[in-house]
């Protein structure tokens, strides 16, 4: 093994946090499988056996968008391209998270920033309608980006609008629009759209109040692996500071139908390693999440003998996600959970339903039926 590697094992064994000149040795080593066998050993410090998923419903609600992200291959401009544009109704949203069954334990939406459903009007009584309807459903909605959106929208401060979304039933907050917190390369790919400083601000306003969250990144295009490994860095001096993040989610980008289409596809090996160098470098952090519709079903579960311990959600069998199949995602829209307890098993682990913050449930475990009868009826 070589000395670099020897001398992270000891510093992982001793609990002292990876540097920045770490995570690069563990990016550069040609030794896999070293890398494989710390980062799973991290994992099994963390969550043991387990490896989680969650019975979920996913659903982007508005493609309008005036950010321009060079990286997206879904926005649409309401005026330029009339043709693409979709944006449900509440009732449309509601009525599409009931569509298949109400056995699900989250609801996940997102949507671009669209100054005609973007705003408290909108959100706060679809948010009360699910909370009423389903109080078995935790909801996942929006991300930083869309948070400070609604703030400056409503003239509201971070404290504010994160108590006002608190208080209407908002569980846990996407961990999308991290991107890359390097300024530099930040500006070259989403100019527009919530700085660095702000998405960490919101989130630490989030954890403040008791919301939890997840955090992405999205790799693969032009940054180096001194931002991938500066992001990572970010993140976790952010959760010492005010512990709230769930999941780190590593994103590979796609590169099909955007203006970043030249920096074609991630490698297997890069998606790999980025999930155990996630795994060794973010040691305050529960979960490193695979999630199939990115890397795909099979690179997640070779992902959690690398480090990673969930493997996201089902989604609902008629559910459309439109962000990564718009840039080329050979994913499907659907995995039936007895599909992810067959992946999870066969690489060597138990797997666990669990619901946004990570409480568990049996496999089987449904909603009570008079529950189910009276929102079909009123639904
Ligand atoms: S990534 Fe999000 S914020 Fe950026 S253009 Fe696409 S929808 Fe808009």
């Amino acid at each position: 093994m070589q000395h670099a590697l020897i001398d992270i094992e000891e510093k992982v064994e001793s609990g002292v946090s990876l540097s920045l000149a770490d995570g690069l040795a563990l990016y550069r080593t040609p030794d896999i499988h070293t890398l494989g066998r710390l980062a799973r050993k991290q994992k099994e410090r963390k969550s043991g056996n387990k490896v989680f998923y969650v019975l979920n419903r996913y659903i982007n609600s508005t493609n309008v968008c005036f950010a321009a992200c060079k990286f997206c291959s879904f926005a649409a401009d309401e005026f330029k391209e009339p043709g693409r544009v979709f944006r449900m109704t509440a009732d449309q949203v509601f009525e599409k998270a009931l569509e298949t069954g109400t056995n699900f334990n989250q609801i996940h939406i997102v949507g671009g920033h669209d100054p005609r459903q973007l705003s408290l009007d909108y959100w706060l009584p679809l948010m009360r309608r699910f909370k009423e309807a389903l109080p078995h459903v935790q909801l996942s909605l929006f991300t930083a980006a869309e948070i400070e959106y609604m703030a400056r929208r409503h003239r509201l401060g971070f404290p504010e609008i994160v108590k006002t979304l608190k208080d209407a039933g908002l569980d846990n907050v996407n961990g999308g629009a991290a991107e890359i917190l390097a300024e530099e390369t930040r500006k070259k790919i989403c100019p527009n759209k919530v700085s660095s400083e702000n998405w960490i601000a919101i989130h630490e306003e989030l954890h403040r109040q008791g919301v939890a969250s997840n955090a992405t990144m999205l790799y693969g295009h032009v940054e180096s692996l001194e931002d991938r490994l500066d992001h990572m860095i970010r993140l976790r001096e952010s959760q010492a500071r005010v512990h709230g993040f769930n999941a780190f989610i590593p994103l590979a980008f796609h590169p099909d139908g955007n203006e970043m289409s030249d920096c074609g596809w991630t490698s297997g090996l890069d998606d790999i390693r980025t999930f155990a160098v996630a795994r060794l470098m973010l040691d305050n952090f529960d979960h490193i999440k695979a999630y199939w519709m990115i890397q795909g079903l099979k690179v997640c579960q070779v992902a959690l003998q690398f480090g990673a311990d969930d493997m996201d959600g089902t989604h609902g069998s008629t559910d459309r996600e439109m962000i990564y199949h718009s840039s080329g995602t050979q994913s499907g829209q659907y995995v039936d959970d007895r599909e992810f307890r067959r992946l999870i098993e066969g690489a060597g682990y138990v797997p666990v339903r669990r619901n946004s913050t990570y409480d568990e449930f049996p496999y089987d475990w449904a909603p009570p039926e008079l529950e189910l009868e009276r929102v079909l009826v009123e639904a």
